[in-house]
C-alpha cells in the first residue's frame, strides 16, 4: 500500500511531460512536418516524424539522399520553419534560431584568411560573447583534436580531415549542449572518413555533449550511435528507430563484432525496405517524378 501511495506521489510530481517524453529527453520532436513551397511547387520533405533525443545521447539519422535528414537538423536549429508539429528542445518549443547549439556541415566552410585559433574563436565574435578565456579554451580545443602545432596555421595548408577538426572545434567553441552534424565526414576520403569518426567517438566521451548525426553510413551510423533513426524517403518519415547497446568506449574494430554486423544488416534492411517502396511508388507516378535523385546511400562498410 505505501508502495503504490509513493508510487502515485512520484507520478504526480514528477516532471516528465506528456506524449510519451521523459525528463532526460533532450530534443523531441512530435509529429513534426515539412512543406516546401516554391516556384516549381510543393514538395512535402516531411511527415509526422517523431523521435526523441535523450540528453548526452549520440543518435544518427540515416536514410538515403532526399529523405530530409538536412531538413530536419535546420529545423532544430530553428533556421528553417515547422510547418506541422513541434520540436523542443529542453522543453521549449524552437520557434526561431537556437543559440545554445554548434553546427558542423559536410564542408568545413573556414575563413581562407583566418589561421585555425582564428577560426575556432569566430563564434565569440559573431555571438558577442566574452574573450577572456576565449584563447585559452579555443588551445585546449585544439589540443583534444590532435592539432597542437597547427595553431597559426591557414585553411589551405591543412588536409581536409585537419580542416574538418578545426570545424568541430569552432562548434564546441561556446561550449553549447547540442551539436548537429550534418554528414561531417562526407567529403573526406574513406581512411580519413574513418580515421575522423574513431576522433569523434573520442570527442563525444570526452565532452558528453548531446549529437545529433546525419549520415549515410551504415557502418558510421553503428559504430558512433546510441539509437539510430532510419528515414524513409518521399516523403521523408522515421522508418525504424534502433538503440545501439553495443558497450562503450567503443574503437574502430568493434566492426568486426557478430552484434555489430547485426545491427548494420538490420540498419540495411530497413532501409532496402524504404527504397524498394519509394521505387514502387515512383513507377507509379509519371515520369521525371522525383524518384530519379541518385540514393547516396551506403550499403557497404565504407
Ligand atoms: P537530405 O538531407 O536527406 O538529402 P533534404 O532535407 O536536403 O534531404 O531534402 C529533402 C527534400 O526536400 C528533397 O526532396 C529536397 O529536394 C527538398 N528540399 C530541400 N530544400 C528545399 C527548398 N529550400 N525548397 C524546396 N525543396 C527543398
Ligand atoms: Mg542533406
Amino acid at each position: 500500500m505505501a508502495d503504490a501511495v509513493g508510487a502515485a506521489h512520484d507520478a504526480l510530481t514528477s516532471d516528465q511531460p506528456p506524449g510519451g517524453a521523459t525528463s532526460t529527453d533532450m530534443v523531441t520532436y512530435h509529429g513534426v512536418g515539412k512543406l516546401y513551397e516554391s516556384r516549381r511547387g510543393e514538395v512535402l520533405a516531411l511527415r509526422d516524424v517523431t523521435f526523441a533525443v535523450e540528453r548526452g545521447q549520440f543518435v544518427s539519422l540515416l536514410g538515403q539522399s532526399g529523405c530530409g535528414k538536412s531538413t530536419l537538423l535546420k529545423m532544430t536549429a530553428g533556421v528553417t520553419g515547422i510547418t506541422s508539429g513541434t520540436i523542443e528542445i529542453d522543453s521549449r518549443p524552437v520557434d526561431g534560431p537556437v543559440d545554445d547549439l554548434g553546427m558542423v556541415f559536410q564542408t568545413p566552410v573556414l575563413l581562407e584568411w583566418r589561421d585555425v585559433l582564428g577560426n575556432i574563436m569566430l563564434p565569440l565574435e559573431i555571438l558577442r560573447r566574452r574573450h577572456d578565456d576565449g584563447a585559452k579554451r579555443a588551445q585546449e580545443l585544439v589540443e583534444m583534436v590532435g592539432l597542437t602545432g597547427f595553431e597559426h596555421r591557414y585553411p589551405a595548408e591543412l588536409s581536409g580531415g585537419m580542416q574538418q577538426r578545426v570545424a568541430i572545434c569552432r562548434a564546441l567553441m561556446i561550449d553549447p549542449q547540442l551539436l548537429l552534424m550534418d554528414e561531417p565526414f562526407g567529403a573526406l576520403d574513406a581512411l580519413t572518413r574513418d580515421e575522423m569518426a574513431v576522433e569523434l567517438l573520442r570527442i563525444w566521451e570526452q565532452t558528453h555533449k548531446t549529437i545529433i548525426f546525419v549520415t549515410h553510413s551504415i557502418d558510421e551510423a553503428v559504430l558512433l550511435s546510441d539509437k539510430v533513426v532510419v528515414m524513409s524517403p518521399r516523403p521523408g518519415t522515421v522508418a525504424l528507430t534502433v538503440d545501439i547497446d553495443l558497450p562503450r568506449p567503443r574503437t574502430a574494430d568493434l566492426r568486426y563484432d557478430q552484434r555489430f554486423v547485426e545491427f548494420s544488416h538490420r540498419l540495411r534492411s530497413a532501409i532496402e525496405q524504404g527504397r524498394r517502396r519509394r521505387d514502387s511508388d515512383a513507377e507509379g507516378s509519371a515520369p521525371g517524378a522525383e524518384g530519379q535523385q541518385p540514393t547516396g546511400i551506403n550499403i557497404g562498410t565504407s
